[in-house]
């Protein structure tokens, strides 16, 4: 099977999925990671473009640590689609790159605005990438892109799980200390939030993991929900 897990910023897949990624792996599968945005707001002292830089060779040195693909569409953060057909397309171009059988993302409840933007974005690309006759920019005639079937689509937990109603977890009890080191390759951002908001982020992302895993009775979980819309849903397990 082919997973495609799109993050808003580089290091939002592993707060959220990356346990769940990592037993993917485990099992066989083929997973691919896309930031849409290139977190170059994400600082308070370094400037946006070093940060860029930066921040998505984290990402590639947290994917490396899982053999897990990183790919970014580089946008700049706070500046992500708003309905923005040229964003729409970016994705459209990822998603009939890697075929995936099914798609992670953010819920449309999430905290901020590029994370809503990213769930939108998801939810209209794998729409759009299905449709023969949809032509990209980048990918038109004789250069264009397959099609890709629409498939089923998950959203990731909420920052901190706040207003995020679950119905399936994944028990990442095997993987949480993977997932943990994957964190850790966002040096960037942990020194951040430890001296501008004094949040220990790999302890918080534990301890987010341990709730869900008390709720699903296991050590650590990881948790989502299906998006219900036609012809996203099935019958089948698609979440390890
Ligand atoms: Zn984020």
């Amino acid at each position: 099977m082919k997973v495609l897990a799109v993050g808003c910023h580089p290091d939002d897949i592993e707060v959220a999925c990356a346990g769940t990624l990592v037993r993917y792996k485990q099992l066989g599968h083929d997973v691919t990671v896309c930031h849409v945005a290139n977190g170059n707001m994400g600082h308070v002292e370094i400037m946006p473009p070093e940060l860029r830089t930066m921040r998505i060779a984290e990402a590639k040195n947290a994917g490396a640590i899982a053999g897990i693909k990183v790919r970014t569409l580089d946008i700049g953060d706070l500046t992500v689609y708003d309905g923005l057909r040229e964003q729409r397309d970016l994705m459209v171009d990822m998603i009939r790159q890697e075929q995936p059988d099914v798609i992670i993302t953010h819920s449309p409840d999430d905290y901020m605005p590029d994370h809503v933007a990213v769930s939108k974005l998801v939810f209209d690309a794998s729409f759009t990438a299905s449709c023969v006759h949809y032509e990209t920019p980048a990918f038109n005639g004789d250069n264009a892109q397959p099609p890709a079937p629409v498939v089923p689509l998950f959203y990731m937990d909420t920052l901190a799980g706040v207003g995020f109603l679950p119905t399936e977890y994944v028990d990442i009890s095997d993987t949480i200390e993977t997932k943990i080191e994957m964190l850790e390759c966002h040096i960037s951002q942990l020194k951040w939030m430890r001296d501008h908001d004094n949040i220990d982020f790999a302890e918080f992302v534990r301890s987010c993991a341990r709730f869900r895993g008390l709720q699903s009775g296991c050590q650590y979980a990881e948790a989502f929900t299906a998006c219900v819309a036609w012809p996203k849903i099935t019958t089948k397990r698609m979440l390890p």
